[in-house]
């Protein structure tokens, strides 16, 4: 277990920007097989999520999700997965192509991987909103981006979060004052942009981020009457109050 590797390279967008300088962290999505609620805050975007083809259930990188999942409650995690950090030299680390920091101890692992590892720049989408904000402050070197679309969205405050949002162009996106992350995320989260737009581009088989997990396909319909493409998914203060609609893991 503690030898093999568990990060996986990137999806074709990253590969093809930072080679295996990234490394991603995915887990199922939404549920794992045994009905675990990896993602306690989706909502809209569930019914367009890939995890829920009958193909990708079967997949050797749902098995390898699934892995993971058992991973993250042993209590060996953060050792294991600092381990092969210190092995393989990643510069980058996109936590969750695909589920989300589905308890406040879960979160607190990766605040702890990130603070062993301050070389590396992690970064992530999220829509756990009470979960990250009874964590308080995050490491620098850990940044987690809010992602409309889920339960908590009335938690996002539009003023000071970073947060993303899926628009139907590019138009639209620029017109409402975010900056394009469609094609290249990694650098505006690090430079800390507040407003990260995604654009959709029909029901169509191109990959993009959802604010979150990757997707592909056509997909579902989101609150903001953007349709979301199959798998979509889509972070930070430090404030108060545990919201509750979710029964909260600690
Ligand atoms: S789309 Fe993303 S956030 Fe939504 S259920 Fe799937 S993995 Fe979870």
């Amino acid at each position: 277990m503690i030898t093999r590797d568990w990060l996986s390279f990137g999806n074709r967008k990253y590969r093809k920007k930072y080679g295996t300088s990234l490394l991603t962290f995915g887990l199922p999505a939404y549920k794992s097989r045994s009905g675990f609620m990896v993602c306690p805050g989706a909502k809209d975007c569930i019914a367009g999520c890939y995890a829920r083809q009958g193909f990708y259930m079967m997949s050797p990188s749902r098995k390898l999700q699934e892995a993971r999942l058992k991973l993250t409650q042993d209590t060996r995690f953060v050792e294991i997965i600092s381990a092969e950090i210190q092995r393989r030299k990643p510069k980058y680390i996109r936590i969750h192509d695909a589920g989300d920091f589905y308890s406040v101890r879960y979160l607190h692992h990766w605040i702890s991987i990130a603070l062993m590892n301050p070389q590396v720049f992690f970064f992530t989408y999220s829509k756990m909103l009470p979960v990250i904000k009874v964590a308080g402050s995050l490491p620098d070197n850990l940044k987690i981006v809010f992602s409309e679309g889920g339960k908590f969205d009335h938690m996002i405050n539009r003023e000071q979060d970073q947060f993303s949002r899926i628009f139907k162009t590019v138009r639209e996106l620029r017109s409402a004052g975010f900056v394009n992350a469609s094609h290249e995320d990694m650098k505006p989260i690090k430079a800390g942009v507040k407003k990260l737009g995604l654009v959709y581009h029909g029901i169509t088989t191109r990959v993009f981020s959802t604010g979150g997990c990757d997707a592909k396909g056509s997909g579902v319909q989101l609150s903001n009457g953007v349709r979301q493409v199959q798998g979509g998914k889509g972070f930070r203060p430090a404030t108060a109050a545990v919201v509750p609609s979710v029964s909260m893991r600690v």
